[in-house]
């Protein structure tokens, strides 16, 4: 393909790794580092195969539960935050255990805690299996509703409608939440909750990026994990956009006939996605025909988040 009829790359930015991935991933290198192998880490300490595989190869052996763990090893809790039962669990099984749940995660479980001492009913708007939503759910003994969708939000039946409020997990849809809550409201107008909901700035961000560079191309690839919530959310948003859009895992995964009459494009990657992926990528899309990469910056980030204490060396 000659120069003045390649295929223009646009890059989305923010795209890619968010504070919360950076610090959970460097939790459990500096205690590999701090430690020695084995550190064990309940659940993929974020959802992205690449990251886990890296870090298995550093020594870190990942459980989906705490029985898998020797008594009195170290272990880690993910990103996505852990229920209080694991927390008890840990401790009767004398694990030294390392939080990595994103400080933006925990924020949602104090609220969590805040508004059940309050008496007050508590709606959960979140995907049901989802780690985040299980840790959240599991911080009060007492019921919390789930609502996945604008059908149930039309069907979740509250005892106290003068009592009732919302929280919701940190990497869904910004349009599809604020759809549920829009419903949920109607049927309760005495609904508290946050005034945007709990979804991440990073969510929030990669979501409005997309959306953007999506008026622009023809084609939009999403670079991340199915298991990833925010990565499949970028999907939706470009294909909300009636624009052709692939979630890939990286560069292998694309398929030259994609491109075929296309001019233009588009790139971004969910925030558990390392930079090297990207990266691969677009020198794929150059090998396929691509030429020039221009980066959109929607939104600025300087989000950072310190580490526990005893892994700040
Ligand atoms: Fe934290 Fe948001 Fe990143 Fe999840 S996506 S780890 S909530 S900053």
């Amino acid at each position: 393909m000659s120069p003045e009829n390649s295929i223009n790359v646009i890059l989305a930015a923010p795209n890619g790794f968010c504070a919360g991935v950076v610090r959970a991933v460097e939790i459990v290198e500096r205690a590999l580092q701090k430690y020695g192998a084995p550190i064990y880490v309940r659940h993929e300490i974020v959802h992205n195969e690449y990251v886990v595989d890296d870090l298995r190869r550093q020594g870190a052996i990942f459980v989906d539960e705490l029985d898998e763990v020797p008594c009195g090893s170290r272990v880690i809790f993910s990103a996505h935050g852990v229920s209080k039962e694991v927390q008890k669990d840990a401790k009767k099984r004398g694990l030294f255990v390392l939080d990595a749940t994103c400080p933006l995660v925990t924020r949602v479980h104090h609220q969590v805690e805040k508004l059940s001492e309050e008496g007050r009913e508590i709606i959960m708007i979140g995907h049901l299996g989802h780690p985040e939503v299980e840790g959240t759910m599991g911080q009060i003994k007492t019921l919390i509703h789930l609502v996945q969708n604008e059908s149930d939000a039309e069907n979740v039946m509250i005892q106290n409608p003068e009592k009732v409020s919302y929280v919701t997990q940190t990497t869904l849809s910004v349009d599809d939440t604020s759809a549920i809550v829009n419903v949920l409201r109607q049927r309760f107008p005495h609904l508290e909750g946050m005034t945007k909901t709990d979804i991440c700035y990073a969510t929030t961000n990669r979501q409005q990026a997309v959306k953007v560079i999506a008026q622009e191309v023809d084609l939009v690839i999403v670079i991340g994990s199915q298991r990833s919530s925010n990565s499949l959310r970028l999907l939706e948003c470009a294909q909300k956009l009636n624009i052709n859009a692939y979630l890939i895992n990286a560069s292998q995964d694309i398929c030259a006939t994609w491109l075929m009459g296309c001019s233009s494009v588009g790139v971004t990657a969910g925030a558990s996605t390392p930079n090297a992926l990207v990266l691969q990528v677009l020198a794929r899309l150059k090998e396929l025909g691509a030429g020039s990469v221009r980066t959109l910056q929607v939104k600025e980030e300087k989000a950072t988040f310190s580490l526990p204490k005893e892994l700040q060396f």
